[in-house]
């Protein structure tokens, strides 16, 4: 395929297609793995302004962006969320505008978030056990959080998934309960192999798991993987004809895992990160204010441009590098 000069490619060839944007680190959960003493404020900040929104996803945009994902922290607890994916949709190029989110309150505002323009959403859901469910996350909100996913499907939000940290502590046994539940859903269940951070040593050292064991089960049991587009990002998704739903795999820690990377990421603060765990972020924020909106996504196209040739080969998670990452919540995963 030929190059598109507008497009954002590193110097492994990989294209940059899609941009997962924090808007907040703040969470009101308290996931073991993420923020297990839950949400703690250490420094005063501001997080990026809709204007700054705006400028951001315009500079990505012009470089071929055509899918952002807006996560956290809980991105649904920014009051201006409805605004910001109308914001994202408008921007002329986005096609796509998808939402990470703990569901907490997807029941109440899935509506409204659909009316301004969310085309997908991915919730997270550990454990489909309402106990361990609310071990893991401290709520006992499993039954409303599916009550929310109802919702999204009634309202024909089309795609639909559901993301679970693989952990020995709490869904390693737990495969049949979701493929029991994605019998008549069509809902995508993923699979994400715990990732090491900075706050999370201990954690990971005692639950992690790799995935190639939920890989196994399901090619056992007729399960099929879908055959990825040059495009496609890392996941590793299958299908069976019996099932309405699919599952989908996330394994960082897979050899060649980084070679369909397809995204970068936007601090809640405006800093590119152009790694998960990369040692540190690219402040874009004096770009994203400087001069009228034309200037401010100039000059941010510009940086961004020039900060593709530090972007990496691989995160080195097997060599336990975890970057500047303390948590994903400061990120969003
Ligand atoms: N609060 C939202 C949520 O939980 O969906 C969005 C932010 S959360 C950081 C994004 C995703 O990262 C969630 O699916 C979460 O389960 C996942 N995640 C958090 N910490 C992780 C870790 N250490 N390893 C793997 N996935 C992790
Ligand atoms: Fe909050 Fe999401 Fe982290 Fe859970 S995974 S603590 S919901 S940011």
């Amino acid at each position: 395929m030929l190059e598109d000069k507008h497009e954002l490619v590193d110097k492994f060839g990989r294209r940059f297609n899609y941009l997962r944007l924090s808007i907040t680190d703040v969470c009101n959960f308290s996931c073991s793995y993420c923020l297990p003493n839950g949400y703690q404020c250490d420094t005063p900040r501001t997080f990026l302004t809709q204007t700054e929104i705006t400028n951001v996803v315009s500079a990505f945009a012009k470089l071929g962006t055509k899918k952002i994902r807006i996560t956290g922290g809980e991105p649904c607890l920014r009051k201006d969320l409805p605004a910001i994916i109308e914001r994202c949709k408008a921007t002329s190029g986005i096609t796509e505008v998808a939402l990470t989110t703990n569901g907490f309150n997807l029941f109440d505002n899935i509506d409204e978030y659909k009316a301004a323009g969310l085309d997908a959403i991915n919730v997270s859901i550990d454990s489909l056990d309402p106990n361990m469910f609310k071990l893991i996350t401290g709520h006992d909100k499993l039954q409303h959080i599916l009550k929310g996913i109802a919702r999204a499907q009634q309202i024909g939000i089309k795609r639909i998934k559901v993301n679970a940290v693989l952990a020995k502590a709490f869904n390693h046994n737990q495969l049949k309960d979701y493929l029991a539940w994605i019998k008549h859903q069509a809902v995508t269940v993923r699979f994400i192999e715990l990732m090491e951070t900075g706050n999370g040593t201990q954690f990971f050292e005692q639950n992690h798991l790799s995935g190639q064991g939920v890989k196994e089960s399901l090619l056992a049991a007729g399960w099929l993987q879908v055959v990825k587009g040059t495009l496609n990002g890392p996941a590793q998704e299958f299908w069976h004809p019996d099932y309405q739903g699919r599952i989908g795999l996330i394994m960082p820690y897979s050899k060649n895992f980084c070679q369909s990377c397809n995204r970068l990421r936007i601090s809640a603060l405006g800093k590119l990160h152009l790694c998960l765990f990369a040692d540190q972020g690219i402040d874009l924020r004096s770009a994203l204010n400087c001069g009228t909106p034309e200037q401010a996504v100039e000059q941010t196209v510009k940086l961004l441009r020039s900060a593709m040739s530090n972007k990496t080969i691989s995160h080195e998670l097997d060599k336990r590098f975890t970057g500047a990452t303390k948590h994903l919540a400061m990120l969003g995963g």
